[in-house]
């Protein structure tokens, strides 16, 4: 069972680096820092590499023990990637994928690329996180408060607030269980749903004033340019939450939010009720979830939001 093999190639390693996918979100920080602690608890020699980390999460325990590279000076034993699809998302960090002895892949994407050497991948699980729950405890491997609030930072992220589809009876179980072990829960909801910081206050404010609506208002869509990102002074993970304006809007089906990149734009899809967004996002080479998906469109503006939004009107009814 690859369970079982996890187990023996993580006791195995002597080295490990852990890393997660471009622009990082709180199930994988959480994620990322949750395994760090567990593995620095086994006495393990580990990194956690997250280039771009956002401000938000800056709070998680051993978040101030993050590293922007890896080491090229030794060839790491093993290489943990945590809530990534696929060797792409993992770019930037490719000295990992080149170099270690063994790979694992830990994820909850259906979209997952089955990458590494040993790939745990349950697509049930509505976040990364709770599925390490699973991992640590077929390992042996005792949960304590800062773990504990690692992984809830994952969990409470992922589900919005317990609120998405994916959210079961084992995950609030499992934040009872967290929540025994003093975990905060009201301190990482704010931290990491609630409060926003100016810069992203002002790009919402964009986002909303450039808001179209098509196919009968069904289809949301609205963007962000890397000038819009200059002036408002953005950080790494300031755009976050502004595909949910057009998603939270009634009669909306597929909200979508393309952003600026070196690379054309990063489309974040949304959906409703029906739309299968990870569908949508796949003829782009993206993925996801079915109600939360993205991919890269190689395309100037126009471009970019001609061919996602007639890609979309395919999936609706
Ligand atoms: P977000 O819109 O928040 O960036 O991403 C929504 C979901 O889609 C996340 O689960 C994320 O990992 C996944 N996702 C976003 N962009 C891509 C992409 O380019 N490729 C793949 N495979 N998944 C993506
Ligand atoms: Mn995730």
């Amino acid at each position: 069972m690859t369970l079982d093999k996890i187990k023996e190639e993580i006791e195995k390693a002597k080295t490990v680096v852990i890393l997660t996918h471009e622009s990082p979100d709180g199930d994988a920080v959480g994620s990322s820092l949750a395994m760090y602690q567990a593995l620095k608890k086994m006495g393990k020699e580990v990194d956690v590499v997250i280039p771009e980390m956002p401000r938000t999460f800056e709070f998680l325990p051993c978040a101030d023990e993050i590293k922007k590279e890896s080491r090229n000076d030794i060839q790491y034993d093993l290489g943990i990637s945590l809530d990534c699809t696929d060797t792409k998302r993992l770019e930037g960090f490719n000295p990992w994928y080149d170099t270690a002895k063994t790979k694992i892949s830990i994820d909850h994407h259906g979209t997952n690329a089955m990458f590494a050497d040993y790939n745990y991948v349950d697509p049930v699980a509505p976040a990364c996180a709770q599925i390490l729950i699973v991992v640590f405890s077929s390992m042996g491997i005792e949960i304590n408060k800062d773990i504990g609030t690692c992984i809830l930072a994952g969990i409470i992220t992922d589900t919005g607030g317990f609120k998405y589809e994916g959210v079961s009876t084992e995950t609030f179980e499992f934040t009872a269980n967290l929540i025994r072990l003093g975990v905060n829960v009201p301190e990482i909801y704010k931290r990491v749903l609630q409060i926003k910081t100016m810069a992203n206050f002002e790009l919402r404010k964009l986002a909303l004033n450039r808001m179209e609506f098509f196919e009968n208002g069904k289809i949301a869509f609205t963007y962000m340019t890397i000038e819009d990102e200059e002036k408002t002074k953005a950080e790494a993970g300031d755009h976050e939450g502004l595909v949910e304006i057009g998603r939270d809007l009634e009669g909306v089906e597929v909200s979508i939010f393309i952003r600026e990149t070196e690379k054309g734009f990063k489309a974040s899809l949304r959906s409703n009720n029906y739309v299968n967004v990870s569908e949508v996002c796949s003829i782009f080479s993206g993925g996801g979830h079915i109600r939360a998906a993205g991919c890269t469109l190689p395309y100037n503006l126009e471009q970019a939001k001609e061919k996602i939004i007639e890609r979309t009107k395919i999936f609706l009814k």
